[in-house]
């Protein structure tokens, strides 16, 4: 049986960047050019005419300024999970504050969808040794799963598993879902998206995708709406930054196209009610 691989998106706008709060804080965020609905448009219409559904991850808001837009996802037979409201590391806040983030993001989606949101994506993979308690907060909060640990040096943790487990918690558990990474002897590279999805040789994610769905698992594909966009609003930002947001942009498109090629993909909540039938 070929495995269905998982394809999501980080439903947030252009200025949605972290660590950049001192260039474009929080309160300057509703005087900013919105182009979340254009970029998304754009992906979601890539997904229709392939007939493939995803995950997409809704930032609160973007929800709450844009419910339009989240009906359309919907519309579209889509699964709506949650990047919190704020777009904050979870490491930056206290476990009240990251409560109340993704207590006032679900209810302002599943005010617009009428369903319970399922999934959790932290905001630039920021569940880390030093936020592991964010994990029991999902977990009392009623989510079924969280995809925001990456196995990968500095944003993460090298030693994190790389394929989608079940990960058990002192009142329950959670699956948690890192995204693609290629393992060699030096350090995890990022090819599941962002600027590594872009950047590193095609074949070498292909091959990568293979082994993993060779041994039954499904590979974890992240997509942002800013990376649909030649035309986003320039600002000064760090070089590292610059080149994580912008290196070779205009591919992101045609890597999708690629994957859509020769894998199968779809929503994590499919992927996850198989498991769970199994
Ligand atoms: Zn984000």
């Amino acid at each position: 049986m070929t495995v269905e691989n998982i394809l999501t998106v980080d439903v947030e706008d252009w200025f949605h960047i972290c660590g950049v709060e001192r260039l474009i804080p929080e309160g300057s965020w509703p005087q900013l050019e919105s182009r979340v609905t254009t970029n998304t448009m754009k992906i979601i219409e890539v997904l229709r005419k392939r007939m493939v559904k995803a995950t997409f991850f809704v930032l609160g808001f973007v929800a709450e300024r844009h419910p339009d837009l989240i009906k359309e996802i919907n519309r579209a037979g889509h699964e709506i999970a949650t990047h919190g409201y704020a777009h904050r590391r979870v490491y930056e806040m206290s476990p009240y504050t990251f409560r109340q983030d993704v207590k006032k993001a679900v209810s302002i989606i599943s005010a617009i969808t009428g369903y319970p949101v399922k999934g959790y994506r932290a905001p630039e993979w920021s569940i880390r040794d030093d936020s592991l308690w964010a994990l029991d907060i999902l977990q009392q909060e009623g989510f079924e799963y969280d995809s925001s640990m990456a196995p990968l040096p500095i944003i993460g943790n090298s030693d994190y598993a790389t394929i989608p487990y079940r990960l058990m918690l002192d009142q329950g558990h959670l699956w948690e879902l890192p995204p693609l990474v290629g393992t060699t002897p030096l350090v995890n590279l990022p090819l599941g998206g962002g600027w590594g999805l872009r950047i590193f040789p095609y074949n070498l994610i292909r091959s990568t995708i293979l082994r993993l769905n060779n041994q039954g698992h499904p590979a974890v594909i992240f997509l942002h709406p800013r990376e649909f966009d030649l035309d986003n609003p320039h600002i000064r930002l760090p070089l590292v930054l610059k080149f994580v947001l912008d290196a070779r942009i205009e591919r992101t498109g045609k890597r999708l196209d690629r994957l859509l090629d020769d894998f199968s993909f779809t929503s994590i909540s499919t992927v996850l009610e198989r498991v769970n039938e199994s």
